[in-house]
């Protein structure tokens, strides 16, 4: 068992790139992760930071895994990996500034390197990326920025030029499955939680979870609500939605507020909020409130992706598709059903108004007023069906 087992073992070619950079002691300063997201990038960031900082290994490409240090970069608690989500439709200058190079450059006082992790950096606006260009020209020697992009076309020349690349893939069916029965995914739910999850095995992750598993069941069955309750029960439901991607968000609003009651402790903060130094508070507030803007966002994406695979799928068994290629295998019974109700026409018309929601919310559009519309457009159509039938 070593670090790079796991996701990062389904990388093989950035493995071996990130182990031998790390034995020749030439880690690059700013890696170009180009790749599907989600595939395993986790995975190598815990590992390149543990390899880069544990001090109980001999080994320059490996480390212990369970020294303290080690034991919270792979918690993803240790300061030493920074991850960083956009909130809104793009970084901007001020992510950059505030949000990158500020934490970036505090001193490191446990441990030598500090990885910057920064997802989806394809988002990155233009004047973000001139910013962001500063620190690549002059790149501070204790830190590695791991950008991961999707569509690196987007990036200025001038930031790619300067970056080492690393190619990640989606994972295969078979290491999916092995994930699923790793994280005790229920036998008959393997399958579909594999093939749902489109080559992520961050996906599995998520669907491991017991609570989201179920959630995902409520969000399969929007389509058969809309279809018996009528329009009538858009409005509650798009207020179900939004409430239950608010509470997803509760356990990282905890973490924020003990973590500025950290703060507080530490710099002997009084009852009535003397002994902040200037500006620290707000700064830490506004990381936070776009973590959570981002969190909640990522839970409605959610909901979204189980419903436009459940109406790919649908497109599929209505044209008479083999079931070989649904992914929600274990709601092929609903799937069958839902076919003889939504001509393929609607459908197509369904899926459609899924990615105009998830555009909307990306230009942070109101959840609640969005998600209204999106189940509208799906109930009209249902709801002329059932009429007519
Ligand atoms: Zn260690």
């Amino acid at each position: 068992m070593t670090i790079w087992d796991g996701g990062a073992h389904q990388q093989p070619a950035a493995t071996r790139a990130l182990r031998r950079a790390l034995a020749a002691d030439e880690v690059s300063h700013a890696w170009l992760v180009s790749g599907p997201s989600s595939v395993g990038q986790q995975d190598l960031a815990r590992a390149l930071t543990m390899a880069l900082n544990c001090d109980a290994s001999d080994v320059p490409d490996e480390a212990c895994g369970v020294c303290d240090r080690c034991a919270r970069i792979r918690r993803g608690t240790h300061e030493l990996l920074e991850v960083q989500q956009p909130a809104g439709a793009a970084y901007v200058v001020d992510d950059v500034r505030e949000g990158w190079i500020r934490p970036a450059s505090r001193s490191i006082t446990d441990g030598h390197r500090r990885v910057m992790r920064i997802v989806a950096a394809d988002r990155m606006n233009e004047a973000a990326q001139n910013a962001f260009l500063k620190v690549l020209e002059e790149p501070p020697p204790s830190v590695v920025w791991l950008l991961e992009v999707e569509d690196e076309s987007v990036l200025l020349d001038t930031v790619v030029s300067r970056c080492r690349r690393l190619t990640v893939v989606p994972w295969g069916l078979d290491a999916l499955r092995t994930r699923a029965r790793d994280l005790q995914v229920p036998d008959a739910r393997v399958e579909a939680v594999a093939r749902v999850a489109l080559g992520s095995p961050d996906r599995v992750g998520q669907l491991a979870r017991s609570d989201l598993l179920a959630a995902r069941d409520d969000h399969l069955a929007l389509l058969d609500r809309l279809a018996t309750e009528g329009p009538g029960t858009v409005v509650p439901m798009a207020k179900e939605l939004t409430r239950w991607a608010k509470a997803q968000v509760d356990p990282i609003k905890q973490r924020h507020a003990e973590e500025l009651s950290r703060y507080e402790e530490d710099l002997g903060v009084d009852a009535r909020g003397r002994g902040w130094p200037p500006g620290l508070k707000k700064q830490l507030q506004r990381r936070h409130e776009r973590i959570e803007r981002g969190a909640q966002r990522q839970a409605l994406d959610l909901v979204l992706d189980n419903l436009a695979t459940y109406l790919r799928d649908l497109l599929i068994v209505a044209s008479g598709g083999s079931d070989e290629a649904v992914v929600n295998v274990d709601h092929l019974d609903d799937l069958r059903r839902d076919a003889t109700r939504l001509p393929v026409r609607q459908v197509v018309d369904g899926l459609a108004a899924v990615e105009r929601c998830r555009d909307a919310l990306v230009r942070n559009g109101n959840p609640e007023l969005q998600l209204e519309r999106l189940f509208l457009a799906l109930s009209l159509p249902l709801y002329a069906a059932a009429v007519r039938g």
